[in-house]
């Protein structure tokens, strides 16, 4: 009933035209139905992305925005100007916008918001770092991330929100989470939105896992049904291994 998303997050790789030679050899790979196709990238690609991909199924989207419509917010850029260049998707609250950029649960529930004001699909980045892991306070990271990021939402609102649980010390390293272990996390983030919601938001929202997957583990996370798919850093620069995880969540 959750339709799977397969999410690349391209990082701070590709110029234009390397998105655009990507486009063109995932498009040769042929359409494929069932599965939700999301491809972030710079605010430099976004534009020629957006009207390469049109028609083709494959979503664009953004790796972050800021929660104003405009201002005197040097270097940002707003909801509405992804809007206007047809940009339906925002990744919010990736572990390396808190690490590097200080994003935080404040920043990152005024951005989902906002996302969810311009009917925009936020896709928001949850997950415990190693320390706080080995201490065992997995479950008392991801909850309280996710109660701020949804703070404030109506069930309908966090309905349309995509989560992303991504353990930070899975992130770039070749290191994922067993299957068992993100399968018992993602549960348990279902169980905390059903809690701070409710069970009907809890049975419709997507939490996608993310961290090391490749097209060699991906079955073992989407064989998971609370596992909605993934989102994909390293493996979806490559248009064939990108291919590859969206045939395999089809
Ligand atoms: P990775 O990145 O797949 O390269 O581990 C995941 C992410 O940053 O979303």
């Amino acid at each position: 009933m959750r339709t799977p998303v397969i999410a690349g997050n391209w990082k701070m790789y590709k110029t234009v035209d390397q998105a655009l030679d990507f486009m063109n050899a995932l498009r040769e790979r042929g359409e494929v139905s069932g599965v939700e196709q999301v491809v972030c990238a710079s605010f430099v690609a976004l534009p020629a992305l957006a009207q390469a991909t049109s028609g083709t199924g494959v979503g664009i989207g953004a790796q972050t925005m800021h929660w104003e419509e405009e201002g005197a917010y040097t270097g940002e850029v707003s909801p509405t100007m992804l809007q206007d260049i047809d940009v339906p998707y925002v990744i919010i609250g990736h572990s390396e916008r808190r690490t590097y950029f200080a994003e935080t649960d404040e920043t990152v529930n005024k951005k989902t918001k906002s996302a969810l004001d311009h009917d925009l699909t936020p896709i928001v980045c949850i997950g415990e770092t190693l320390e706080e892991k080995e201490a065992d306070r997995t479950q008392e990271t991801v909850r309280d991330q996710v109660a701020k990021a949804l703070d404030g939402r109506s069930s309908a609102e966090a309905s349309r929100v995509i989560l992303a649980y991504e353990p930070v010390w899975a992130i770039g390293t070749g290191k994922s989470a067993t299957a068992d272990d993100a399968d018992e996390v993602i549960r348990f983030i279902r169980k905390t939105v059903a809690d701070q919601l409710d069970h009907d938001v809890a049975r419709d929202i997507r939490i996608l896992y993310g961290g090391s997957v490749k097209p060699s583990n991906i079955d073992s996370f989407l064989e998971r049904p609370d596992i909605d798919g993934a989102l994909v850093g390293g493996a979806s620069l490559d248009p064939n291994s990108f291919g590859q995880l969206v045939d395999a969540a089809a």
